[in-house]
Order: structure tokens, then C-alpha cells, then sequence
């Protein structure tokens, strides 16, 4: 028993896949979570909730509840009594109805941080609670913002990422080389000039056109481009020979709402000998600002040398607008500012409990999993290629950790833990056709695509894994009575049984359900839709609809769970079945934390040193108690023998007041 006090640290990583981990590990890319597996507790079996997808089960990690507890039940939230296609991205903390575990450890005056955790901005936590991003999946990622126009739409903060190339790239911006005209004060060798206008793509705040200049100078060691704010100025913004990343640049820029600062870097990709041929690419331009509770926090991480990416490059590698080398040093970058964030917050503030999230997992196997894959990829050179990347991923991720755990002493309970994993992509099933051809779903089609035809509609996929009945008194354009409601999921359910992928002659789904038979998932309540389904591995895409036990080839669902600390059993593989929401309960046990009001999950008995500890723990303290008061009753009785006056008047006041109020009750 001791007086100490334990802290948690909670290192989420989105959708890694755990044989790929495992592998990573084995092969000796892992040093960092290889000694947590060493000396803890590797989880064989950990599920997730339904659907396996991002905000419900990171709400689930930190307030140890059930989606249909939550209320958060998919990527996006449907709010009941809105048009059935009306969705929001589920990112606001206020979806989420449950207490964060930040939220209970404050109410027993503990300190937490919380970094880069997808569903907890608007930050949740009061004074004790610093915070560090939140709106979407890193850093300067926003999800829900003023500016959205779908649902799936993401705004960056100053902006995303913007390539200047001559040659034409999808998105990119065309540029094209000029004789140098009138500059101030133009170098020696300035052989052509390229104008460079920032159109800040995804910008969450209107920005101020801007306009840059790139001068080619011809020099002995090949053409050297500088970047300069106007042609009047003599200093360039950086000078980059071919391949050459700049300094990091700190720029202020006005947007509407006032003067907002950014960090970014340039690099030169391609250049010809005679200044034509300019590809020059410019990262996310960071925002320094807005994603700090409390606010100041902003100045205490300005200046660390890594930049807070808005992402880590995987559409821009897939654009062709960067190669495979800048896309890991944009992906190290990425990862070394969250552990050079971390490392600063910890360092800076007493903390008992420190939660993050890192999201690189998840980016990378939508963009290439099915290029992993040699169920999906025949060519083992393109497997090779993307093999690279994904470890160069899992070194990233590893050091990262390594810098975090650095903060972990003998009284930190660690706990590596995923959302779910990933696979590659499958066979699509179509779900609105085959409401269509039942005659569910009726959409004509207009110039501008299909339009839902609600008042002929009485069923509608919705979501990932959601089908809605169109009802009356419920929906806005409802045509579905009470009567009819279970003849109409009737229907639905018998149009899914029925069909078969054509080339396969397979049914693709490998559960569909009405609402209330989800509840073993965790799905439940009024944010959840009529039929519930889930689709097999071979189909669909990397991870959502499918059930959280789903392997494909080298894709696999379950989650990735690793236990450290005092209390934990050491180098123990536990078969049995664990599913995230017993992460929070387990913690909250061994740490003493106080247990989020709407925690649902058990206490992983089997992963620890002694399960009965607590229950001797008080047992040891209840006979101690009875031996000192034995011992105190005897010295009394031994004082009271002298027969103190002023005692014995004050005792017998004392049990005046203690005497029952009404004599009656006895
Ligand atoms: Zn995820």
C-alpha cells in the first residue's frame, strides 16, 4: 500500500492494423511499444464498438460508454426530425453525451492534458483541464466550421497544402516562367521569375489574396530558386537548390476576421538548368493559434521546430505532387511535433492524466491499403514500394511514443490503444440500388444527378451502416404510417437477404438487423437508425460497416490494446475478449481515478498482478482500524480512572445532542 499517486497515460493510435504492428515489432521498427508488450499486457483479443469508425469509439475510449450511450453513432450524427440525409460530421464535443474521463478525474481536483483527441473540442474540463487541438484529426484540422459545404467537407487552419508546377497536376496550381522583369534589386544570374499566387485551399478563415515571387538564378551548382514577398524586396523568404526543403518560416497573414500568424516550409521538387520547369511544392501553412485551452498554451508550443501539420501528405503523395521521400519527412514532421507538443505540456505542468491521439494509421490505409495487399495488389514491387511507407509510419509512430513514454515514471499506468484497424478495399455493395430495385428508394434523376424523390420513398440508407424507414410523424417528408412501419423494415430486410454480389453469387452482409436486436453491438437509442447491417470483409471499404472481429488478407478490425504499469501483469498475452470500454473502468481501478458517470465497461480482472489487491487492500485497513481503536478504547478507559471533571461534562453535553430527536422512534 502506498501513499503515491498514479497517474494514466492513454496513447490512442487510429486504425493500425495489429498483425501489421506486431510485425513491425517483431522486425525491430518498434523498439518503444515492443518493451510496453515486454513488460505488460498484450490484448489478443480486443474489440470495438459498431460501426468501426472514428468518433464513436474514441468517444467510447475516453468515457468507457457504449455509442448508443454516447450518442455518437457513426463519422457523422443525424439529428432525429431533420431530413434523412441531413448529417454533420460527429466531432463537436457536444454530441457527445457522456463524461469524458478528463471530466471525472477534475471532480477529484485531478490535471489532465489532452492532445490531438478526435470528438473533444469544444474543450470539456474546466480549469484543471489543458487542451491541444481536437477540431478534427490533427492539428489545425477542422471538421464541423462555419465555412462547411458537405458533410465529408474539411477546412485547415491557415490552409492546406498547394503545389506550383508548370507541368499540370490535379489541384495544383499552373505557373508559368517569365523573363525576370523589374525587380529592385534582381542577383547576378537571374535567368527567369515565376509569379506565385497563394490561393489558400480549405482555408477555415477568408484570407487575404496574396502574392509571392520565385526568381531562377543560374549559379555553378545548378539553378537556385528564392522565394520573395514583392519584387521590391531584396531579402527572399529562402533560397533552395533542387530537392532543398527551406527553413521553417514564421509569416503573418490578414484574413477577415484580423491578422492571423502561420508556420510553413517550401520545397523544390523539379527545376530545369534554364529556370523552366518549376515544381515547387509549399506544406499546410500552420496556424499557431486557436487550438489552445486555455488560450495562452498557444505561446508555450509557438515555437517548437516542428510544425503542427493539418496533415502528413498522403493526398499529396497520391496527387503525384511529392515523392516518396517527401512524404516521410512531411510524415516525421507531423509525428515530431506531437511528441515535441507533449513533451512541452508535460513538461510544463503537473498532469495525472495525459490522453492523445495520433491519426497517421488511418490516413495511410485509406490512401494504400489495397496496395499493401497481395489479395488486392498482384505487382510485388508496388506492395514493396508502400511497404516502405508503412514502416517508415510505424518508426514514426514508435518514436513518437518513445518521447511521450520519457514522461512516464514507476507510478504511470500506460495503455496503448486503437479505434479500431483497417483493411483493403472490397467488392462495393450497393446499397441505394438495392433499395431501388425493391421499390424503396425512389430517385429520378435531374442535370444536376439523382434526386431522392421523398414523397415515393419509404426507405433510405443513411450513414455507414444505417437504413431509415421514411416515417410519418418522425421524418419531415414521411410516408411510412405506424401500421406500416414493420411491414416496410420487413421489406428492407428481405431485399438485403435476397441479394447476391453478381460475380460472386455471395451475399455480402454478415449481419443486418432491426434497431433494437443491435443493442449487443452497442447500438441503440433514437441516434441510431431502423435496420442496422454489416457488411464481410471482401466488401466495401477500409473500415466502418464491417463488424469489429472482420480479417481480410492482411486487413484486420480488432483493436490494438496494450496495458504498462504498476499493477499490470508483465509479458502476459490475454486471450480473453476485451473490448474498449473496458479500458476507462480498468484505469480508473488501479489508479483510483473517479469513474465517468456513464462508463459501461468492466475491469480487465485478468490483466492484472493481483485482482484482488483493492479487496485486501481494505481489509488490511478495516483490522488495522479495529486495532487502533481497540488500542484507543483501552488508553480512554485507563484516562477515565483520574476522574476529569471538564471531560466528563463536556461528554455528557456530547450525548445530550447525539439523543434521538423523538423518543418514539427506536
Ligand atoms: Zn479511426
Amino acid at each position: 500500500m502506498s501513499d503515491k499517486q498514479t497517474k494514466i497515460m492513454i496513447l490512442g493510435a487510429d486504425a493500425p492494423i495489429v498483425p501489421r504492428v506486431q510485425k513491425y515489432v517483431a522486425e525491430g521498427d518498434m523498439p518503444n511499444l515492443k518493451r510496453l508488450i515486454d513488460a505488460g499486457v498484450f490484448a489478443q483479443n480486443c474489440l470495438v464498438p459498431f460501426p468501426t469508425i472514428t468518433p464513436p469509439n474514441w468517444a467510447t475510449i475516453a468515457t468507457g460508454a457504449w455509442p448508443g450511450t454516447h450518442g455518437v453513432t457513426c463519422f457523422h450524427t443525424h439529428k432525429p426530425g431533420t431530413a434523412l440525409d441531413d448529417v454533420a460530421p460527429a466531432f463537436d464535443s457536444s454530441y457527445v453525451k457522456a463524461e469524458f474521463l478528463w471530466e471525472a478525474a477534475a471532480r477529484a481536483g485531478k490535471r489532465s492534458i489532452v492532445l490531438n483527441y478526435p470528438t473533444s473540442w469544444p474543450p470539456r474540463g474546466g480549469d484543471l483541464l489543458t487542451q491541444v487541438a481536437g477540431p478534427g484529426l490533427a492539428p489545425n484540422e477542422w471538421r464541423e466550421h462555419p465555412r462547411r459545404v458537405s458533410a465529408w467537407d474539411t477546412a485547415a487552419d491557415l490552409c492546406a497544402a498547394q503545389l506550383f508546377a508548370e507541368e499540370e497536376y490535379p489541384r495544383s496550381s499552373v505557373v508559368e516562367p517569365a523573363k525576370p522583369g523589374a525587380w529592385a534589386a534582381a542577383p547576378d544570374g537571374a535567368i527567369a521569375e515565376y509569379e506565385l499566387k497563394l490561393t489558400f485551399p480549405s482555408a477555415l478563415h477568408i484570407m487575404e489574396p496574396v502574392t509571392w515571387w520565385g526568381l531562377v538564378c543560374a549559379t555553378a551548382q545548378g539553378p537556385r530558386l528564392s522565394v520573395y514577398p514583392s519584387k521590391e524586396s531584396t531579402s527572399p523568404i529562402c533560397t533552395l537548390a533542387i530537392g532543398e526543403w527551406s527553413p521553417k518560416v514564421l509569416w503573418q497573414f490578414m484574413s477577415e476576421d484580423g491578422p492571423r500568424r502561420g508556420v510553413f516550409k517550401f520545397k523544390l521538387l523539379e527545376l530545369e538548368a534554364d529556370g523552366s520547369g518549376l515544381k515547387l511544392f509549399l506544406t499546410p501553412i500552420c496556424a499557431l493559434d486557436g487550438y489552445h485551452h486555455p488560450a495562452g498554451v498557444s505561446e508555450e508550443l509557438a515555437g517548437l521546430d516542428p510544425m503542427p501539420l493539418s496533415t502528413f501528405g498522403v493526398d499529396e503523395l497520391l496527387l503525384e505532387w511529392v515523392d516518396d521521400a517527401t512524404f516521410v519527412d512531411l510524415l516525421w514532421e507531423a509525428h515530431n511535433w506531437l511528441a515535441a507538443a507533449a513533451d512541452a505540456l508535460m513538461a510544463g505542468r503537473p498532469w495525472d492524466l495525459f490522453v492523445m491521439h495520433v491519426h497517421a494509421p488511418d490516413w495511410m490505409y485509406h490512401g494504400w491499403s489495397t496496395r499493401l495487399d497481395p489479395q488486392t495488389e498482384p505487382d510485388p514491387r508496388v506492395r514493396a514500394r508502400f511497404e516502405i511507407l508503412e514502416r517508415e509510419l510505424h518508426r514514426a509512430w514508435d518514436a513518437l511514443l518513445g518521447k511521450v513514454l520519457a514522461h512516464a515514471d514507476d507510478d504511470t499506468l500506460v495503455a496503448v490503444v486503437s479505434d479500431h484497424g483497417a483493411k483493403a478495399t472490397g467488392r462495393h455493395v450497393p446499397i441505394g440500388k438495392i433499395l431501388q430495385n425493391a421499390g424503396l428508394l425512389v430517385v429520378e434523376q435531374t442535370p444536376e444527378g439523382g434526386r431522392v424523390v421523398w414523397e415515393k420513398t419509404r426507405a433510405i440508407a443513411q450513414r455507414s451502416c444505417y437504413i431509415y424507414i421514411n416515417r410519418e410523424g418522425r421524418d419531415p417528408a414521411g410516408i411510412v404510417s405506424d401500421e406500416d412501419y414493420e411491414a416496410t423494415r420487413d421489406a428492407v430486410l428481405d431485399a438485403l437477404h435476397a441479394y447476391r454480389d453478381p460475380d460472386l453469387g455471395t451475399n455480402p452482409f454478415s449481419m443486418i438487423c432491426r434497431r433494437e436486436d443491435a443493442r449487443p453491438l452497442g447500438i441503440y437509442g433514437e441516434c441510431a437508425g431502423d435496420i442496422v447491417f454489416a457488411v464481410r470483409g471482401e466488401f466495401d471499404s477500409q473500415h466502418g460497416n464491417h463488424l469489429p472481429s472482420t480479417t481480410w488478407g492482411i486487413g484486420d478490425l480488432h483493436a490494438l490494446l496494450v496495458l504498462y504499469g504498476p499493477g499490470f501483469l508483465r509479458g502476459s498475452v490475454m486471450q480473453r475478449t476485451a473490448w474498449i470500454t473496458d479500458l476507462v473502468p480498468t484505469l480508473c481501478y488501479l489508479a483510483e481515478f473517479p469513474m465517468p458517470h456513464e462508463a459501461e465497461g468492466a475491469i480487465l480482472w485478468q490483466s492484472l498482478q493481483s485482482p484482488d489487491e483493492k479487496i485486501d487492500e481494505l481489509r488490511k485497513l478495516r483490522r488495522n482500524y479495529r486495532r487502533l481503536k481497540q488500542a484507543h478504547d483501552s488508553s480512554t478507559a485507563l484516562t477515565h480512572s483520574y476522574h476529569d471533571l471538564a471531560a466528563e461534562a463536556l461528554e455528557s453535553a456530547d450525548n445530550r445532542a447525539e439523543a434521538p430527536a423523538s423518543p418514539e422512534v427506536s
